[in-house]
């Protein structure tokens, strides 16, 4: 029975309809025909978290006293371990009080930071194709979204030229990502400094997601907003342990940057969750505390699938240029057909799971992304089987 007398909240009915619920049902029914799907639609990482996490959680676990509630501002070793990370990797120092806070994973901080900073109505810059949180995060505060639309022509980066002074002037929020999910488009240091100087100029405040600095390869070395003068005053920066250290399900992200929007974040924070268990600090900790050889291990891996794809792709007819970093490649869809409509019939065809470019936003049609999931023999086995249902650009 469908209760039409008590209706969701309008926040909740004006959300976009999810393109994902279609794809979702046509996997389940693959699997009840036994079919061997080949997923690569997820943006989830296929290795198991390193062992010396899962050896420092099973220590801090038994420890009783990090069974209570953890402190509202994560604690504090755990926040001195991510400034200790961030000034090895960047090079930027930060204030372990107030300048960095964990995160019950960085979605969960970049839709609160929403909540915390957009009443109804303020206009937000939002790029498309984004990560859906940063549109969604936005749309469930009832912001007024302004599309920045991207593409192949200007290399997926914001035109911030492009953005009307009568717009930028109204704009309080925008958000931005690179290294990119879904593009995998990296931005030169420039941008950030022409985006620092914008967000300046107009008073907005920078919302920066960097979920993918780590997984970066060819000697390529991802910029922090944070590196930038003055990106300190006007910008927060998300990163999530979730990629780098295959700890996805275990929930854990910080954001870093000026103390008075994570103190903004924290105050709506305090009202809804207690932050992360404190075991699994102890753990996440072990992981910004493993050497950078660690790393060169899990940028290797991606590079090596990332190689053997493009190859495959361009037997079949695609072009796809070197990515630099992050663990998708962007493809163009044949001529002709729409991107649910590609991904829907290589499922049907191959079992080869894509994900339709449009998930990420009007400005995703006509692409699909393809997660580097999966270890070259499969990815080799996915490539098969389009090679033999004849799945090709052209
Ligand atoms: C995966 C991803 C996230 C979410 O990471 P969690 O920390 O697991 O919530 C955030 N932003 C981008 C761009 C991502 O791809």
């Amino acid at each position: 029975m469908t209760l039409d007398w008590i209706q969701p909240a309008d926040r909740l009915r004006s959300l976009p309809p999810y393109v994902f619920a279609r794809l979702d049902e046509l996997k389940a029914r693959a699997r009840e025909q036994g079919l061997d799907l080949i997923d690569l639609g997820m943006g989830n990482p296929d290795g198991p978290t390193p062992s010396p996490v899962i050896e420092a959680a099973m220590v801090a676990i038994q420890d009783s006293q990090n069974h209570g509630y953890p402190p509202f501002e994560g604690t504090a070793s755990f926040r001195e371990a991510i400034t200790r990370w961030y000034h090895r990797r960047y090079g930027v120092s930060l204030d372990p009080d107030g300048e960095a806070l964990p995160l019950l994973g960085s979605k969960e901080g970049i839709v609160h930071l929403a909540l915390a900073y957009i009443n109804p109505g303020d206009t937000v810059l939002v790029p498309t194709p984004a990560y859906p949180a940063h549109f969604r995060g936005p749309a469930i505060a009832g912001g007024n979204i302004i599309d920045l639309p991207l593409n192949a022509e200007n290399d997926w980066l914001i035109d911030l030229a492009a953005i009307p002074d009568i717009v930028a002037e109204r704009a309080k929020v925008l958000f931005f990502n690179y290294p990119s999910n879904p593009t995998a488009a990296t931005a030169p240091r420039e941008f950030f400094e022409d985006i620092v100087a914008f967000a300046r100029r107009h008073e907005i405040l920078l919302v920066h997601d960097l979920c993918y600095a780590e997984l970066a390869f060819d000697g390529y070395q991802p910029t922090s907003l944070l590196e930038i003068p003055g990106a300190k005053d006007i910008g927060v920066e998300f990163h999530t342990l979730s990629k780098t250290y295959n700890m996805a399900g275990w929930r854990v992200g910080f954001v870093v940057g000026n103390r008075s929007i994570i103190q903004g974040l924290r105050t709506l924070k305090t009202n809804l969750d207690y932050g992360i268990f404190s075991a699994l600090q102890k753990a996440a900790e072990a992981a910004l505390n493993m050497p950078d050889s660690y790393l060169d291990g899990v940028q290797t891996r991606y590079r090596t699938r990332r190689d053997f794809l493009i190859e495959g792709l361009a037997e079949l007819g695609w072009t796809i240029p070197k990515t630099l970093a992050t663990m998708y490649l962007w493809v163009p869809c044949p001529p002709g057909i729409g991107s649910t409509d590609f991904a829907l019939s290589v499922l049907e065809q191959t079992g080869v799971v894509l994900t339709p470019g449009n998930a990420f936003g009007r400005g995703g049609e006509g692409y699909v992304r393809v997660s580097l999931i999966a270890e070259c023999d499969r990815l080799g086995e996915a490539m098969a089987r389009l090679k033999q249902a004849n799945i090709r650009y052209a």
